[in-house]
């Protein structure tokens, strides 16, 4: 597996668990590597990773995604719809859930938020989590949006690195805690 990726993978899971975006054991990150996909295993601290906790996944789907994150069918699907996406973060970001449970749409309203992110859309989904119904809907939706939210759960977002990506979870947590905190929130 490529050093350099594994790397950014280990630091990028650090910084979303130091922002306070995932708790302990949530969340994941990939980066797209040619055919493959280097992606965060299945049950480890995304925030303590090491070279181990990392799986070398194919862009198609081989039927050997089975020590990868459970939603590597929705990573596989972003880039598989995307090709200019090459690195792909989720986060379960508590802000931004909570308004996830009243809104459709997540509109910041503070200038950077507005900037990066204009809208956020949140998407409901019966089966949340390792759902193939998130992983046929959110790719779409990054293309569109960059991030986008499953109502109840978290945030995905997508771009051409890591660092890219994690900001718009950032950003969609900021935005969100803002629109909380300001009483404006619908
Ligand atoms: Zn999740």
């Amino acid at each position: 597996m490529n050093k350099k990726i594994i790397k950014e993978i280990i630091l990028f899971g650090k910084v979303l668990y130091e922002q306070g975006l995932n708790h302990s054991h949530s969340g994941n990150i990939s980066v797209r590597d040619g055919n493959n996909i280097l992606i965060k295993k299945h049950g480890v601290m995304l925030g303590y990773l090491t070279e181990k906790d990392i799986v070398s996944i194919n862009l198609d789907n081989d039927g050997k995604d089975k020590e990868a994150s459970v939603e590597a069918k929705v990573h596989r699907n972003i880039y598989l719809s995307n090709p200019g996406v090459t690195a792909v973060a989720h986060a379960h970001t508590i802000y931004a859930t909570v308004l996830s449970l009243k809104s459709k749409v997540i509109k910041p309203v503070d200038s950077e938020g507005s900037l990066y992110l204009p809208e956020i859309p949140v998407i409901s989904c019966s089966q949340t989590i390792c759902s193939d119904e998130v992983a046929a809907k959110i790719p779409a939706l990054i293309s569109k949006y960059k991030a986008a939210f499953v109502r109840g759960h978290g945030a995905f977002a997508g771009g051409k690195t890591l660092s890219e990506a994690c900001l718009y979870l950032s950003v969609v947590e900021s935005a969100s805690k803002i629109i909380y905190l300001s009483g404006l929130q619908k």
